[in-house]
């Protein structure tokens, strides 16, 4: 995994960066967990601070991912502590907020949480920017010991840990796009939301064609170099917002989210040829051409899962391979169940 930055290297004057690295986590608005929950009663209890909170800063609001003594997951920006706390690059430390002029008359300090004393580090990614907080808080005066504000920088760092193994484990290494298991839930998510509006939904899974050839004959190395540019010719080719996940080896599916079958079709063929288009050069100077045959499936009924599509879009594929390879074929599905209106 990567290491947070050492102190020096955090990138303080960037916000749209900084915002850019807060919204990869896809953190924002989720619910309790009990990683950054065990943070906070962790720091509870060992700091004895009525309050505390792992503190994401969003562009105009602090969100809290968890927090104790708070009533409320949000509050605006501009009077949070936290907000001066990722101005700088070292923890932001406060014995008594109500004698200290930059803070004696904050809304916080005068009215509810009522703070007195405040110690906030910084949650910093992996490349260098600050995202939020972890803080502690307390009612009355108080001093903070070198060893607490150590234990918090640790508990800091276990959080943005802990995000950037979710990340990781959504993302496909060779290749960046979504992993497996990240997209297949992603798909039941969506499913859900399309049946909530009446949305319509398609999905297009595609393979590379005689993939097999191209590693035996020019070297694994360059079978993923094929694999990387059918990647980005795609990702050229779809409007922003359709995901696309790798399913495995050179098995690639793209969600078109609001999107009708002949929407989804269009897309898809357009990837198709975008792939068809590719030129490589092989290490012996060889021009290497690459295809890939598509299947396409609506979500026909609301009462699909992400697996029923995989299995109609597959059957698709695999027509598509049957039927001569570098096309696109269409998931049969009774003319008058699609789309249902649940
Ligand atoms: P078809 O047109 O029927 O799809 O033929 P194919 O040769 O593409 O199909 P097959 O599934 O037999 O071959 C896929 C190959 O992809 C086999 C496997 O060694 C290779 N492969 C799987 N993952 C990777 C990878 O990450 N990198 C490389 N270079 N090759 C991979
Ligand atoms: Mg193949
Ligand atoms: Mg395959």
């Amino acid at each position: 995994m990567k290491e947070t930055p050492v102190l020096g290297r955090v990138k303080l004057n960037d916000e749209p960066g900084r915002l850019a690295a807060l919204y990869r986590y896809q953190v924002l608005d989720t619910g309790p967990e009990r990683p950054f929950e065990t943070v906070v009663s962790l720091i509870e209890d060992l700091l004895e601070t009525p309050i505390c909170a792992v503190n994401l800063l969003d562009a105009d609001r602090q969100w809290f991912k968890a927090r104790r003594g708070l009533d409320v997951c949000e509050t605006a920006r501009d009077i949070a502590f936290c907000n001066q706390t990722i101005k700088q690059a070292e923890p932001l430390i406060v014995p008594d907020a109500a004698a200290d002029p930059r803070f004696a008359e904050n809304s916080m300090v005068t009215g509810e949480p009522h703070i007195r004393a405040y110690a906030g580090v910084p949650l910093v990614s992996p490349d260098g920017y600050q995202i939020g907080t972890l803080c502690a808080i307390d009612t009355k005066p108080r001093d903070f010991a070198e060893h607490e504000i150590k234990l918090l920088t640790k508990c800091a760092k276990l959080v943005v840990d802990e995000l950037e193994l979710r990340l990781q484990a959504g993302t496909d290494e060779l290749t960046g796009v979504m992993s497996r298991r990240y997209w297949m839930m992603t798909v039941q998510e969506e499913i859900q939301r399309a049946a909530r509006n009446a949305n319509l939904l398609s999905i297009a899974m595609f393979d590379i064609d005689k993939f097999k050839r191209i590693n035996d004959t020019y070297g694994h190395a360059f079978g993923d170099l094929v694999i990387k540019s059918v990647v980005n010719a795609c990702l050229e080719h779809v409007r922003a917002g359709s995901k696309l996940g790798r399913l495995g080896g050179e098995e690639f599916v793209l969600l078109f989210t609001e999107c009708a079958l002949d929407q989804a079709v269009v897309a898809a063929e357009r990837c198709r040829r975008a792939i068809e288009d590719i030129r490589l050069t092989a290490p012996n100077g060889d021009e290497v051409r690459v295809t890939a045959s598509f299947g396409v499936a609506p979500l026909f009924s609301y009462s699909l899962s992400s697996d029923d599509l995989i299995e109609l879009a597959d059957r698709a594929l695999y027509r598509a391979k049957h039927a001569g390879r570098n096309r696109l074929e269409v998931g049969q599905v009774a003319a008058n169940i699609y789309p249902d209106s649940a």
